[in-house]
């Protein structure tokens, strides 16, 4: 296994019938960045960016996450570079931003929801990633979106920094591109009319399971219900990425369902063009993704999707994937 994977250090990734596609990395710090490149990612397609928030006494200043970005854009040196802007919230708590106790965290004042309504916070952010532009490629993505006026309210927001950057002549990439990730039903559903106001969609698959199925992804309880080959989870990403192709608009995922070798067939036949793994999973993906030509892909993909349970679609997958 080992060995076989070695083989496909620095190679592009292909599918069998020689389609590209793209395995990017999941990171939380800079530290992990330069792990990435070393494991061969082709890009950063998600930096969770309250790592640079969590274990600290006070929020980082915009120098400070000003360099993160910027190191992270360099390493990867014009690759893709996907930031995420923070993601607090349902089990990701932050001691100093002093977030009231909620009966439901999950369905809670969390992430794009908190941003929006704290101005320094999200600008302070937004004004060091726009800043930390000006040395690679980065993108903005936007965690656990639910509504078009959260897209269009984080873009105004964007905007508005922008043009303040301008006019004290400090560098930015003006055409940065502001993405979403798709992980909630709602957005789900929307997919259509949000694919028309983003630059890119990333599945969250990780959420999206978890608020599909309503059962907490941290509950051992409910463990059995929150699996990504339920067939609700797998129309819901084929409807995500459906919605993205018809807008002409790029798609990945940043899930941990993007590593898992039972789900690259389904993934591919539905037509994801980046998986964003952790860097541990790179070459692991890419050898996947080689395995498979558009017709034994969407060959299981046609079974796979008349079946009725999860347990029905993990067995039949198994059986196809070695
Ligand atoms: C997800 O929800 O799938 C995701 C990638 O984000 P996180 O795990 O950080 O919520
Ligand atoms: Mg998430």
């Amino acid at each position: 296994e080992k060995e076989i994977l070695r083989g496909y250090i620095g190679r592009a990734t292909v599918t069998a019938d020689n389609e590209t596609k793209e395995v990017f990395c999941n990171i939380g710090n800079v530290k992990d960045a330069i792990t990435a490149a070393q494991k061969d990612g082709e890009g950063i397609g998600l930096f969770r960016t309250e790592f640079l928030f969590m274990d600290k006494p006070s929020a980082p200043s915009e120098e400070e996450q000003f360099e993160a970005y910027k190191k992270a854009a360099e390493i990867f040196n014009g690759k893709p570079v996907i930031i995420r802007t923070l993601d607090v919230g349902g089990d990701k708590g932050i001691p100093y931003l002093e977030m009231e106790k909620e009966e439901n965290p999950f369905l809670g004042f969390r992430a794009v929801r908190y941003c929006l309504s704290h101005e320094e916070l999200y600008e302070t952010q937004l004004r060091a990633i726009l800043r930390a532009s000006a040395f690679g490629n980065l993108k903005i993505m936007v965690p656990l979106v639910t509504t078009v006026a959260e897209v269009r309210a984080v873009k105004e927001k964007v905007k508005k920094i922008a043009a303040e950057l301008e006019k004290s002549g400090i560098e930015y990439d003006h055409g940065i591109q502001v993405g979403i990730m798709v992980e909630t039903p709602a957005a789900s559903l929307v997919a259509d009319l949000l694919a028309r106001e983003s630059d890119f969609f990333s599945i969250g698959t990780n959420d999206l399971t978890q608020y599909t199925m309503a059962a907490d992804r941290g509950n051992p309880q409910v463990a059995y219900l929150n699996k990504p080959y339920d067939p609700a989870v797998l129309r819901s990403i084929r409807h995500i990425i459906r919605c993205a192709k018809n807008a002409g608009i790029p798609v990945g995922m940043c899930g941990e369902a993007a590593a898992d070798p039972l789900l690259i067939p389904l993934l591919l036949d539905f037509g994801l063009e980046e998986f964003s793994v952790s860097p541990t999973s790179v070459l692991a993906t890419r050898y996947q993704i080689s395995k498979w030509t558009k017709e034994s892909a969407a060959s299981v993909a046609k079974e796979v999707m008349n079946l009725e349970t999860a347990d029905a679609v993990e067995r039949l997958l198994r059986s196809k994937v070695e």
